[in-house]
């Protein structure tokens, strides 16, 4: 049986690995679920699946999470000290699917005892890359993407040499923004952004697809994950989501890689690798479709594919900055303080002051200095998002 751990399992990845799992129950057990502030999902997850801890990220959330789990004999903890505890049970598979900075110090535990990572939490990698690639190597452990264009990206690789990749090339969907003016994007309403055309996901990557900060941080991924050079990163908008990523090598060939818009593919390959399974998504119908389309984006509109290139370019802790002031901008955008636009303006002046006072540091990459970034960025966020509301106001 396999041992497997899922954070995040009460979220939109995290139910999608689940729904996968209880396919097989009897192929796996579950060490260790965790959630942020849905218990009544947690906890009947817990249960169902007899894991041996449940967690939440919530402290005073853990009285619930007991009373929720009495009777059932699963283990209740809470808190983020709780979460890397259960993230260093030895398990063989673990999902990592909080969405936020805070699912880097559970992967990174995950990855010092050796587990195979299944890394849907993005944000991992563009805060602290070279750190979660060093402590996989040095613990034997392995990474596995799940981003869809990454997980695409890494399918169309299998069985080729690395260095004879000539550029990639991400899609994006375009969101529902895809053609909107400037003019009327900087009104735009969060119920708009919620309206993605072709994905359902968590809130947050909803509204970053939206803003293409989303297609901003998996640029950055692909750098990290693949050791890619940024001028060899493209984006393209495909408005289908049918093609996830393409692959071109040094004579010329381009490998896509196609399937539907369902996020238990990319999940059930990493899964199931180094194998292929049967998978209950749905096949593309090419015929049916008629055309596929391919745009460039436009970084006037979509500031965020501009400042990612800035982020590759400075290095260090860049990305931690980056990350951080724009889950600030987000939390302010959701809360209704700034508009929609705003939110690339308060991470561009973040990344600006930090880079100015020497705070992107190019030294050995260590949790404590991510850390410190990722705290003093939301800080300095905290001050650009209220000028805006000022000159809002
Ligand atoms: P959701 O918002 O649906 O779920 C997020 C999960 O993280 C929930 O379990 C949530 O708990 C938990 N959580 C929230 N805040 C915290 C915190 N501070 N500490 C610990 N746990 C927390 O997100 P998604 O499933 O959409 O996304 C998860 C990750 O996967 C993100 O990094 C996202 O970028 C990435 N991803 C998602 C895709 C998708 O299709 N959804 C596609 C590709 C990547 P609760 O809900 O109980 O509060």
């Amino acid at each position: 049986m396999r041992r497997i751990s899922v954070f995040g399992a009460t979220g939109s990845i995290g139910q999608s690995t689940l729904d996968l799992i209880g396919r097989d129950r009897e192929a796996y057990h579950v060490v260790a679920l965790s959630g942020g502030r849905n218990i009544a999902r947690l906890a009947r997850d817990a249960r169902s699946f007899g894991a041996e801890i449940a967690v939440t990220a919530h402290e005073e959330l853990l009285t619930d999470l007991r009373e929720a789990l009495a009777g059932s004999g699963v283990e209740a903890a809470a808190g983020p000290a709780a979460l890397r505890e259960a993230a260093a049970r030895p398990a063989d598979w673990v999902m990592s699917a909080i969405v936020g900075a805070a699912g880097l110090a559970p992967g990174l535990k995950a990855l010092e005892q050796g587990a195979t990572l299944a890394l849907a939490n993005k944000e991992s990698l563009v805060s602290a890359g070279p750190l979660l690639m060093a402590t996989a190597r040095a613990h034997g452990a392995t990474v596995l993407p799940v981003d869809s264009e990454h997980s695409a990206i890494f399918q169309a690789l299998i069985g080729e040499d690395i260095s004879a990749v000539e550029r990639v090339i991400i899609t994006a969907s375009g969101g529902p923004f895809r053609d909107w003016p400037v003019s009327r994007l900087a009104r735009a309403t969060l119920q708009e952004a919620l309206n993605h055309p072709n994905w359902v996901m968590g809130q947050r990557i909803t509204i970053d697809s939206a803003s293409m900060f989303n297609k901003a941080l998996e640029v950055i991924e692909a750098k990290e994950f693949f050791g890619f050079a940024p001028e060899q990163i493209e984006v393209l908008v495909h408005p289908e989501s049918i093609v996830h990523a393409l692959v071109g090598f040094r004579d010329g060939a381009l490998m896509a890689h196609l399937g539907a818009p369902d996020m238990r593919h990319a999940i059930g390959f990493a899964l199931n690798w180094p194998k292929r399974r049967e998978l209950p998504v749905a096949r593309p119908d090419l015929a049916q479709l008629g055309q596929l389309r391919f745009q460039r984006p436009d970084e006037a509109r979509f500031p965020a594919l501009r400042l990612a290139r800035e982020v590759m370019a400075a290095g260090g802790l860049a990305g931690a900055v980056f990350n951080a002031a724009k889950e600030a901008a987000l939390d302010a955008f959701i809360a209704g303080r700034i508009g929609f636009m705003d939110m690339a303006g308060v991470v561009e002046r973040v990344l600006a002051e930090m880079s100015s006072a020497g705070g992107l540091d190019d030294g050995a990459m260590t949790l404590d200095k991510v850390t410190a970034a990722d705290h003093l960025a939301r800080i300095k966020a905290g001050e650009a998002i209220a000028r805006a509301q000022q000159q809002e106001a």
